[in-house]
């Protein structure tokens, strides 16, 4: 979606997700945290705004000299859904892992127990809208459980893994039951349980920059 970034309801981005004319073939939908800013940081428009900076800026100037924000949506702790990256464009969430993804960035540092400015929780709204995205991004293009994917699943193969994203408190197997769930009520579709084959998914040619670095998990 093109500038300017403009906040969504649950019902309005599965609306997006539904009835957008998508050009490139979609299979996976991508969960990360922002870690910095942490939900104490977060100012609405303006951490939006200031992450799209930090995204584009040139890497000589400190930035990730992306073309655009690396993300389709950014959902902040109030459970707003942010606009982001034109959806017909791969995002940036992990390199070898861009294409056919969809992704999201929850503002919040979820790496441990819950410590006010220090270490988030995920919960209430900010959860009910990654879980509705994701569901809407099965139920859309039929995909399987596994589709739904946390960052720090992709490591190239044989490689360590690096990313504790979404955060350490954040448990997968519960996400996606939530994920299950909201298919199943919200768009009477039920997605095949499989294991994430990681390494069929890793293409090495994949130009996209890698997430993260100075200040964005
Ligand atoms: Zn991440």
């Amino acid at each position: 979606m093109p500038r300017p970034f403009r906040p969504l309801s649950i019902a309005e981005a599965e609306n997006q997700i539904a009835t957008f004319r998508f050009t490139r073939e979609i299979r996976f939908v991508d969960t990360h945290h922002t870690w910095r800013p942490n939900k104490a940081q977060y100012k609405g428009l303006a951490t939006i705004e200031a992450i799209s900076r930090f995204h584009t800026m040139p890497k000589e100037e400190g930035g990730n000299g992306w073309s655009d924000i690396g993300e389709h949506w950014t959902i902040g702790p109030e459970g707003a859904i942010w606009t982001g990256r034109d959806m017909n464009v791969q995002p940036c969430s992990a390199t070898g892992f861009n294409a056919g993804a969809l992704m999201y960035e929850m503002i919040g540092d979820f790496d441990g127990p819950e410590v006010p400015g220090r270490h988030d929780t995920l919960g209430g709204a900010q959860l009910d809208a990654a879980v509705a995205i994701s569901a809407a991004v099965l139920a859309r293009f039929k995909l399987p459980l596994a589709h739904v994917r946390f960052h720090r699943h992709l490591h190239a193969p044989g490689a360590p893994e690096p990313k504790t994203c979404p955060g350490t408190s954040v448990d997968y197997e519960a996400f996606k039951d939530l994920v299950a769930h909201t298919c199943q009520a919200r768009w009477s579709y039920t997605p095949k349980g499989a294991d994430l084959n990681v390494a069929a998914a890793f293409e090495a040619g994949d130009a996209g920059a890698s997430h993260g670095g100075t200040g964005f998990a």
